[in-house]
């Protein structure tokens, strides 16, 4: 098996300023902007958000089924984006441990959820970096990916494979996969991004109503497209 490679220290830049716009909340009193403060400052401490990834091959796709690296994984999505790619990039990114033992008050519900937002957007942040790191390391000039559990068609226990394919991932950046196939800590993403012309985002085929995380509107169309036959 092809070596991953780890980054323990992903850069990322974030401001009060930022979670406050997040948050979303007009005329913000000051004592919820001097939580923001204090959740921050625990946060940013000791945040050391951390990713684990590797170059993959393909060897065998056909209809609903796509090998890469001897593991087989399952989709007929993954196997229509994958058709005219050879190389795929698993990967899982993670706030980190460090942050994750971060504690507040949990009978405090507004601080709990700060801590929340704020932990989100340093992977959200921390991410962005790592796709900057990938796509200069192996010149890739635009590429999509896919998660395990993000569509019916890729359900989330596929994130066995997965952790299969990048080996000791709790070794590498302490991401453990649960029983349930969530990660911990949960604040964490897993996938694989590939190579590609156009623009693939889940969501376009995720009917789902009203999602805080759409990244893309709903394409009826694409829907049709790839689920014919399903
Ligand atoms: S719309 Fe929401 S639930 Fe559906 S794939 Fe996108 S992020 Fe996931």
């Amino acid at each position: 098996m092809r070596n991953v490679e780890v980054i323990n220290d992903l850069s990322y830049t974030l401001t009060v300023d930022d979670i406050v716009k997040e948050m979303k909340m007009k005329n913000l009193p000051e004592r919820v902007r001097g939580m923001i403060e204090e959740v921050y400052g625990l946060l940013t401490d000791v945040a050391r958000p951390k990713a684990v990834f590797k170059l993959s091959y393909i060897e065998e796709i056909n209809d609903d089924r796509v090998v890469i690296d001897g593991i087989e994984f399952k989709s007929r999505v993954m196997a229509l984006n994958l058709k005219n790619v050879g190389k795929v990039y698993p990967h899982v990114v993670t706030v980190g441990v460090e942050a994750d033992s971060v504690e507040v008050d949990k009978s405090d519900f507004l601080k709990e959820y700060i801590l929340d937002v704020t932990k989100e957007m340093i992977l959200r942040r921390a991410r962005e970096t790592f796709e900057r790191i990938l796509f200069d390391k192996y010149n890739i000039e635009k590429a999509s990916y896919m998660s395990p559990g993000s569509l019916s068609d890729w359900p989330i226990d596929q994130q066995k494979q997965l952790f299969e394919l990048l080996g000791d991932v709790k070794g590498a950046i302490g991401v453990e996969l649960l029983p349930s196939f969530i990660m911990k800590p949960v604040k964490s993403v897993s996938g694989i991004y590939f190579p590609t012309k156009v623009d693939f985002k889940s969501c376009m085929l995720c009917p789902r109503k009203n999602c805080p995380s759409r990244k893309a509107d709903f394409n009826p169309e694409l829907y049709e497209e790839y689920m014919k036959g399903k």
